[in-house]
């Protein structure tokens, strides 16, 4: 019901869990986060932020990068293998998702005769196996891919091993918004996960995908074309 997701020059960590206890009012069943760091390091569970934070609080979480949600399951039993983040075979690709995925279940079963194994019960993970399909060396560009096989409503935001400083996200019927810091990016459903960072905020519209690095924020639209789009400032406090 929530996501977040962070790249820059600070520990990742602490800021998606504030992130995550921002959007609480949304409402959730489960919590996760993945950080990312040569390895993709994954806690999640049924229930609070609070009980999220216990957990993490044990396992040294370390990374620039990562991504956070908050879920209200819509497919597959609120429990800790069905909360997000989502991970594909190999461990490289972790992702977490805000919306209904319509197409999963012929999605799934194409993916598991190509010998794809599933762990969880929910539509969001096809997502993790077929990033993992299309990965030729850049996140973004196999997302872009992979939302052209989705059909359904999706907030998006995904992480890879092999590109830790970058971002990947995904937009289409479910909001989603970047805010641009000095050094550093945070993403999220609404402002509230990024006005504790800073107020210059990019909105992405449907179909648009976009690539957050420490470089900048670049987006495609639907047909793969550059959008140029400057940063808005926010007024209001969160
Ligand atoms: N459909 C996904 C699930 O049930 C995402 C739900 C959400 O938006 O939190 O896991």
């Amino acid at each position: 019901c929530g996501i977040v997701g962070y790249v820059g020059n600070r520990p990742a960590l602490p800021i998606l869990l504030e992130g995550l206890r921002r959007l609480e009012y949304r409402g959730y069943d489960s919590a996760g986060v993945a950080v990312v760091n040569h390895r993709l390091q994954v806690v999640k569970s049924q229930g609070r932020v609070e009980q999220l934070e216990r957990l993490v609080a044990s396992q040294g979480l370390e990374g620039r990068s990562g991504i956070g949600h908050t879920r209200w399951a819509t497919h597959g039993a609120p429990s800790d293998h069905n909360a997000h983040p989502h991970t594909d075979c190999s461990g490289r690709f972790a992702v977490v998702h805000n919306g209904i995925l319509d197409n999963f279940a012929e999605l799934r079963k194409e993916l598991e005769a190509r010998g794809h194994r599933f762990r969880s019960d929910t539509d969001t993970e096809v997502v993790a196996h077929l990033l993992e399909e299309a990965w030729r060396g850049d996140l973004a560009a196999a997302l872009r891919e992979v939302t052209r096989r989705l059909r359904g409503s999706w907030a998006l935001a995904c992480v890879c091993t092999d590109q830790p400083d970058t971002l990947a996200l995904a937009r289409q019927d479910s909001p989603l918004v970047i805010g641009v810091g000095d050094g550093q990016y945070v993403a999220g459903s609404d402002v509230t996960p990024v006005l504790a960072t800073t107020r210059r905020v990019l909105y992405l519209d449907n179909g648009e995908v976009a690539r957050i690095d420490l470089r900048g924020v670049t987006i495609w639209d639907a047909r793969g074309e550059v959008v140029g789009r400057s940063p808005v400032e926010v007024a209001w406090d969160a």
